[in-house]
Formats: structure tokens, sequence, C-alpha cells
């Protein structure tokens, strides 16, 4: 007997199962992660300085719960508001130099939100190709038309927009593209929006707390600038969870007006943005930073010669090219006691499939050594 199609058993069947995903039933400590009954250095997480265990952060999470409970019950604009989102929210503004910010459910929820809020049919949007998936999603639901431009192509860019003009322009990047590990020129990009008259959309969510001047990102020396939007999150160097939109006062105000995906959503746990003050806190002493910035030089100085793409971030892409061939590079690392991720297409394009490396701050120098040393093994 032949399935009905449309039947919940049969809706997804045509995908193939080279390319199935599967959640990872795994539990981390530090810088290990269980998986099954293996015990892993964990080479895949993006708590790049280690904030997700620091007692600290605990601390102040649990307090806030004991004291506010878990859940915030509304959205922000309907109750579920506390002062400890306004106080992070003013943390966050003076610590990046912006003149307001706005906290946001997820970095997921801040692109689709805040491109949604920003373009209408009028608006044309300008992407850098590898742009993360909720950037290129946030352009989609948005009622603006798309260009996309070359990865870090700013020629290709400059010509596009002299080829396309319009009332409303925006300009849309990474700042450190999560998958390669490199780096936009914001400068660059802030340039020809001034000379094109666009806007900037940066999604810093890597570099923020991990680089530019003091930590404060990539976007540390242009920061405050009218034309500019930044957006951040808690989930990779903070170690919580949420985001954060940072650009002028008159800019956010228009988004507690606009952006459904914070009018509409319930607001974080107020557990969050209690634990994320102490983590900036954290942040702004800058060892953690220190001792991250020792691990990526001493993995740089180990792997010359290998097949990595260009990286002074904790982001290190190990191209090995066919699908099959990454999960067994994957395979073998795991044999040997680490856990690094075969990212494969259609997160990356075809044929460059790789082992996404993230190095953190709470990995010892022993950890980096046993890695480089496995990965020379690899060829
Ligand atoms: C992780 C990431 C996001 C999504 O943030 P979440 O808080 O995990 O939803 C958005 N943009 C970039 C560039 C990211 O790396």
């Amino acid at each position: 007997m032949s399935l009905p199609s449309h039947d919940s058993r049969v809706w997804f069947s045509s995908t193939p199962t080279h390319r199935k995903r599967s959640l990872l039933h795994s539990q981390q400590q530090g810088c290990h992660i269980q998986l099954g009954t293996q015990q892993l250095i964990n080479f895949s997480s993006n708590d790049y300085l280690g904030l997700r265990n620091h007692p600290k952060v605990i601390t102040a999470a649990m307090q806030s719960i004991k004291s506010n409970g878990l859940g915030s019950g509304a959205s922000r604009l309907i109750g579920g508001d506390a002062p400890e989102f306004h106080q992070l929210e003013s943390a966050l503004a003076d610590w990046k130099a912006y003149e307001a910010c706005l906290l946001v459910g997820s970095g997921m929820l801040a692109n689709l939100g805040l491109i949604q809020a920003l373009a209408d049919r009028h608006t044309l949007i300008f992407s850098d190709k590898l742009n993360h998936a909720s950037l290129v999603d946030g352009v989609r639901l948005s009622a603006g038309k798309s260009y996309r431009f070359p990865h870090g192509d700013y020629h290709a860019l400059a010509e596009q927009l002299a080829k396309h003009p319009a009332e409303k322009r925006i300009i849309i990047s990474d700042g450190v593209f999560s998958m390669d590990g490199d780096c936009a020129n914001v400068e660059q990009l802030l340039g020809l929006a001034e000379q094109h008259d666009c806007l900037l959309v940066i999604d810093d969510a890597h570099g923020t707390a991990c680089i530019g001047p003091q930590n404060r990102g990539l976007c540390a020396n242009i920061a405050g600038h009218p034309r500019l939007i930044e957006v951040g999150t808690f989930g990779k160097a903070f170690g919580g969870y949420g985001a954060f939109i940072l650009a002028s006062n008159e800019l956010i105000e228009g988004l507690k007006q606009r952006m459904r995906t914070m009018i509409y959503s319930t607001a974080m746990p107020v557990a969050m943005p209690a634990a994320m003050l102490t983590a900036l806190e954290c942040i702004k002493k800058g060892d953690m930073q220190q001792k991250l910035q020792q691990n990526i030089a001493l993995f740089q100085q180990q792997t010359t010669g290998l097949n990595l793409l260009k990286s002074d971030t904790p982001i290190q892409a190990l191209i090995i090219g066919q699908d099959s061939d990454t999960l067994i590079a994957a395979e073998k690392l795991r044999q040997q006691g680490m856990f690094v991720p075969a990212i494969r297409p259609p997160t990356v394009p075809e044929g460059t499939a790789r082992l996404r490396i993230t190095l953190s701050a709470c990995h010892s120098t022993q950890h980096i050594e046993k890695l480089t040393k496995a990965l020379k093994g690899l060829a």
C-alpha cells in the first residue's frame, strides 16, 4: 500500500539522506562535551571566553530567577518588561558607544525583525553573499528588493550601488563571518554607505567581546555613526542567549514601534539581562580575551601549511572539499578525543565542506597542541 503524499511521515521524504542533519545528544562541561559515552574536547562552541560557566554570571542568573521567577510572562510592551532590560540596554550602548540599544529574544529574531522593519517595497537591499542565514531570511521576509554581491567584493557592491539608485537603500554584512572566520572591512562599507547615501547594518555576533579596541568588536572605530546599525548576540562570547541592536535614539524608538519579532514575542527571562550585566563586567576586564588571543596565535603558529582560511578570529575553517572526506576527518578527530564539527552544503557553498574549529579562552595550551597535531595527521 503506498502512503498518501499529504502525510507527515512522507512529507520530507525527498531530502537526500547524506544531507540529513541530526540533533547531537550532548552535554557540555567547561570546554569538554559529552557525546553519548564519549568525553571530548569541544572545538565547536561559540562560548569564546568560557563565560557560560563563569561562577559570577551563574550566581547573577540564579539570584534573579529566585526573585523574578523564570519566564517573563509577556512581551515587554505589555508587562514583560523589567528594570534589568533597561540597565543592560544602557550599559551596552555606553560600552559600544552608541546612543541607544534594544534587546531582542535572539540573533535570529533580531535580524528577521530588524530588516523587515527597515525595508518597505521602495527599499533596495545589498547583501554580502556569505551573510548569516538570519540576515538572508530577514531580507526575504521584508518587502525590500534584494541584490547580493560576491563575498567581500566591494568593487562589485559599488557597481551595484551605482547601477541601482533608489530613495532608500541598505547595505548588510556580517562583521566576522560565521563560517569562514574572516572579517568585513566595515570602514570601507561605511565609506560606500556615505558615498551612496545608504544605511549600513553590521551583524557582529562573533566579533563582539572578542576582537577590536577594548574588545568592542569590529565596529568599535565607527560606532555611533548615524548611518550604522549594529547587531550583536549573547549566545556567543557572552555565554548566554539573546541579542541586541545598537543605533541612534530615533532608529531604536522606531524599532520599538515596528519590530514584530520584539512586539509579538515574549521578553527573554529577566535572569538573562541580569546575568549579561555581570558577563559584560567580566568582558570589560579583558583577561579572558588575552588568553583567547594567545590560543589563536598558538593555533596559527602550529598550523602553517594547512588548508585553513585566513582568519585572526576564534573561527578557523579547515577546508576539505568533499562532504564524505570531511565527515571522515571529523570522525578521526572524534576517535582521538576531540569534537570538531563537519560543516557541509547547504550551510557552506558546494565543494567547500570543512571542519569548523572554534577556539576559546577555556582551552589549555595542551588542548590546542593536541588539536593541531591531529589536524596535521589528517593529510
Ligand atoms: C549566531 C548568529 C546569529 C543568530 O544568533 P542567535 O542568537 O543564535 O539566534 C545571527 N547572526 C550571526 C552572524 C550569527 O553568527
